[in-house]
């Protein structure tokens, strides 16, 4: 019997790189440090309901993810979001619609890792941490000192800075990885027991601590009440108060909310700070995925193409796709 493939990671690379080796008919072996699959694509349930802290939105624009994003519509994990879409420059607010077809995981982000994960064998609160090869098969050690494997092949689909540890078997591959950048996000959300007085769903930002906020209740399938939103600091006010205590993040952004939106903002009933130490890499890559195909090494993730939900995914995919090749 075939050693099944470890992969290290359940965010949409990961899971992309899953269903598709699970559909060629390989075993595959998940592992994930967090307690639930998704990653930054992840949805966290809270005393104000689901929130969607990471990944908003997703577009689709290769042919492949395009279709791919169809079949999640009509499995019933993925709708359309349309959006009263607004803009907001130097203290302005102005409607800012546009054509772009727009997806959400329904009724939240995590609905769609959740589906890709399906009845795949998985470890989650299992922390990675050395990826080694012995004799013909490879093993894995997690922070709690266990072993698993063997495994024919890994698949390492975390962020890159965490990547570059678990590529140490390919010096080449850990470098490529190590030379990723990857910027932080402060991601808070705030409740209101009265909605508040306003048309917008989602702004794009500029000139601000913000560059993004949204409206949970405007997403379909979520809670209406109470009304939710979700605010994201841009990537350098990010970088600058990266060690900030949560209270003063919430109350930074709050105020920054209050200036923005344009109506009445009153003190919200529910509140909540996340830290995205690798929210998104600095730059977009061309990389697809990175592989040592003798060794059965090989890296995924959105840092390899855009740092976008569909640069994850259609990364996954490559991942697979080269590992498959090469056993051809
Ligand atoms: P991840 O989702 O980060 O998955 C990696 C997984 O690896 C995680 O689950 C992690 O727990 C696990 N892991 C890490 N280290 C280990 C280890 N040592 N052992 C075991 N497991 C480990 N994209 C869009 O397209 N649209 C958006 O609107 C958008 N907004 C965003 C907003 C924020 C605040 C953030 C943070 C991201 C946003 N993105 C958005 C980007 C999008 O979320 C990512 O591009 C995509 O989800 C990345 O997927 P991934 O599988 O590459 O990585
Ligand atoms: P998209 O086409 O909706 O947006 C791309 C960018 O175009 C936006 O960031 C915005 O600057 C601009 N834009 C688009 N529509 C606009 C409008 N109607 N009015 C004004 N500006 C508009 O989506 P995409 O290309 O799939 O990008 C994904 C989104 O995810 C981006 O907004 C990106 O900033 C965001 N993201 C955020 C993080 C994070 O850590 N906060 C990480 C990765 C991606």
């Amino acid at each position: 019997m075939n050693a099944p493939i470890a992969i290290i990671g359940t965010g949409i690379a990961g899971l992309s790189a899953a269903q598709a080796l699970h559909a060629a008919g390989h075993d595959v072996e998940l592992f994930d440090k967090s307690r639930g699959s998704g990653g930054r694509m992840a949805s966290k349930r809270s005393d104000a309901g689901s929130l969607d802290l990471g990944a908003q939105y997703f577009t689709a624009r290769d042919r492949r993810f395009v279709e791919v994003v169809q079949q999640w519509q009509n499995r019933g994990w993925a709708e359309t979001w349309a959006p009263e879409l607004y803009n907001s420059q130097a203290g302005q607010l102005s409607p800012s619609p546009d054509e772009q077809v727009r997806w959400v995981g329904a009724p939240r982000m995590s609905a769609i890792s959740r589906a890709l994960l399906g009845a795949l064998p998985v470890h989650f609160s299992c922390r990675i941490t050395e990826v080694f090869r012995g004799g013909s098969h490879w093993s894995l050690q997690d922070a709690d000192g266990n072993s698993h494997g063997p495994f024919s092949h890994v698949i390492v689909a975390t962020p890159a800075p965490q990547a570059s540890a678990l590529l140490a078997c390919a010096p080449k591959l850990a470098g490529v990885a190590a030379s990723v950048v990857m910027e932080p996000t402060w991601a808070v959300a705030l409740a209101f027991d009265t909605p508040l007085d306003t048309r917008v769903e989602g702004c794009f930002i500029q000139d601000s601590p913000l560059d993004w906020v949204a409206r949970n209740r405007s997403k379909p399938g979520r809670d209406n009440h109470p009304d939710t939103w979700v605010l994201h600091a841009s990537s350098a006010w990010s970088r600058q108060h990266l060690d900030l205590a949560k209270e003063t993040v919430i109350e930074h952004l709050h105020g920054a909310f209050a200036e923005l939106i344009g109506c009445a903002v009153p003190a919200p009933s529910f509140t909540l700070a996340h830290r995205w130490l690798y929210a998104r890499p600095a730059q977009a890559h061309q990389w697809g995925a990175l592989a040592d195909a003798d060794l059965g090494l090989y890296a995924c993730g959105d840092w390899c193409l855009s740092g976008r939900v569909e640069g994850a995914w259609l990364s996954g995919q490559d991942a697979a796709r080269r590992l498959l090749e090469h056993l051809a």
